[in-house]
């Protein structure tokens, strides 16, 4: 299920503010919450103040404990800020992220990865890579993702696109193949959507959900090919465990990389028809 058609995103974890959920609620959908009073979401009048327009979308405070909370530019989702990413929106929201042609056209040939069946992605068109910086730092599990809302999710380690000096393929990322498999696994239980892939080495391994990175000693994970074969609950290969760390470069969307994006199709007829915001 996507994370836009359901109502609020709960954790486990305590709640700091007994009325804007800070601590336990992480997103809610803000129309719902405005047309149903009954509802145990948030109550929300004239509970989030100090308005911040950003780039796009808006940055509340509660009135109350005053944490932060993002509402998009559609007004649909409101989400829940942590203090450590406020500094990256700021960045983001004064800072021209559009990428260069150059950029786009490294991207397309690499091949940005697709939302999953169920739309979770949707929001943003991603890429993996690898990244140098201007200042010449190496990131190579990298994702380019061009996004039109504010860099808040929490689980992301977020840098932005105008740091980027140049973008080549990562040595790790698993081929365009197996990552639109992985966007196409049908979830066989909860949080389990697993893809069998044949490894370098013989081996097999499954990888769940969307996934873009492999890093495994020994292995080279451009040779990961997708099996066919259906999984058999009593002999299964071992889950891939992800253990490398990612780091997110977030840019703007722009009718450049629109025109490029649609340039690279017309070339190559193979590349993976793109999918819109
Ligand atoms: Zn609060």
């Amino acid at each position: 299920m996507s994370i836009e058609q359901i109502s609020s995103r709960q954790l486990g974890r305590n709640t700091k503010c007994r009325l804007c959920q800070a601590g336990s609620t992480i997103s809610f959908n803000w129309q719902y919450a405005l047309k149903n009073s009954k509802s145990d979401l948030p109550k929300i009048k004239n509970l989030y103040v100090n308005p911040q327009k950003l780039k796009t979308g808006t940055l509340y405070q509660c009135k109350s404990c005053g944490a932060h909370w993002y509402l998009d530019a559609d007004k649909q989702l409101m989400n829940f800020v942590q203090e450590e990413k406020l500094d990256v929106i700021s960045r983001w929201s004064e800072t021209n992220l559009k990428l260069k042609a150059g950029h786009i056209l490294a991207l397309n040939n690499i091949g940005e990865t697709p939302p999953d069946l169920y739309g979770n992605g949707s929001k943003c068109r991603e890429t993996p890579c690898q990244v140098k910086t201007k200042n010449g730092d190496l990131f190579e599990c990298a994702i380019v993702t061009i996004q039109s809302h504010a860099p808040f999710e929490e689980w992301r380690e977020y840098k932005l696109a105008s740091e980027i000096e140049e973008i080549s393929e990562s040595a790790y990322a698993l081929p365009l193949d197996v990552r639109l498999a992985t966007t196409q696994a049908d979830e066989i239980r909860m949080g389990f959507a697993p893809t069998i892939v044949e490894l370098s080495n013989g081996e097999r391994s499954i990888l769940n959900l969307t996934t873009n990175f492999l890093k495994i000693n020994g292995i080279s994970t451009s040779e990961s090919k997708v099996c066919s074969e259906r999984i058999k609950t009593s002999n299964m290969p071992p889950i891939y465990q992800a253990a490398e760390k990612v780091v997110y470069f977030v840019a703007d969307p722009s009718d450049l990389e629109i025109n490029a994006s649609n340039k690279a199709l017309n070339e190559d007829p193979k590349k993976p028809s793109l999918n819109g915001f």
